[in-house]
């Protein structure tokens, strides 16, 4: 299978929902294979959670972890310690040995981070963007971007389904399709600061610094470069906007704890 790009997810900000996936349509066989799919492929709730392990068990064996011993993975496990169990959710991380700096996640609950964010970034601002992630999985939609990828791969061929290929609801070469669409879909706008409340919340809640979210959006924002597609800066606009947005809930956070001391 060819070397899948991890381009995900985290801070992206597409503009109208699904931009790049909409892009990937636009070929005649494709929206039709996908029309076509739409009525004859709904997942189901176990199917869904079998194909989101099958592609995450993909994901895993394609790209090096961080080893045990290293700082990295040292920092990396302690920002995730007691994560396991959140929100009704069951979640577990991986620290991908990747320079991206990005993370992303599936509708299983599996949150995966690069070591490109790890080193640029802070523990709280790695904990945002973990919360941010986390409210992908709660708020569903990493499984509403599964579902669209899901139907667009099982619609080439007519679907392996749950029926059958030993359990797996996709084949092999279905799944290589399938994991590139889901790793190139971006989320729409309302998702992505969906996403940002929720994972605002999620620091208030743990009392983790929540002032961290709009220095990892300043971040991203300052990152870039001009390698013209695979700049950051310029596959993600938003981040500017979304550290402003961060940084009013913080002040009117930090507010409201004055009110409260009172
Ligand atoms: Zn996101």
């Amino acid at each position: 299978m060819k070397k899948i790009l991890l381009v995900v997810c985290i801070l992206s900000f597409a503009v109208g929902a699904q931009a790049d996936f909409g892009r990937k349509l636009l070929n005649k066989d494709n929206v039709t294979a996908a029309q076509n799919a739409v009525k004859a492929a709904t997942l189901s709730d176990d199917d869904m959670a079998k194909l989101s392990r099958q592609a995450v068990a993909t994901m895993d064996e394609q790209n090096p972890v961080v080893a045990d011993g290293d700082s990295l993975a040292k920092r990396f496990n302690n920002i995730v310690k007691g994560l396991q169990s959140e929100d009704g959710l069951e979640l577990n991380f991986k620290l991908y040995n990747v320079a991206d700096v990005n993370a992303f996640a599936t509708p299983d609950g599996s949150i995966r981070v690069m070591a490109g964010l790890m080193i640029i970034m802070t523990d709280d601002e790695v904990r945002s963007v973990i919360g941010h992630e986390i409210g992908h999985v709660k708020l569903q939609h990493a499984k509403k971007q599964y579902q669209k990828a899901y139907s667009v791969a099982a619609g080439k061929d007519a679907v392996a389904a749950s029926s059958g290929t030993g359990g797996k609801v996709l084949t092999e070469s279905q799944l290589g399709t399938f994991i590139e669409d889901v790793l190139n879909a971006k989320f729409s706008r309302g998702d992505e600061s969906a996403s940002d409340e929720y994972g605002f919340n999620f620091m208030v809640k743990h009392g983790y610094d929540y002032h961290a979210m709009e220095g990892a959006f300043s971040k991203l924002a300052d990152l870039g470069g001009d390698d013209g597609k695979k700049s950051l800066k310029a596959t993600h606009p938003g981040a500017a906007e979304r550290a402003k947005v961060a940084k009013e809930r913080a002040d009117a956070q930090d507010e409201k704890m004055k009110q409260a001391r009172r």
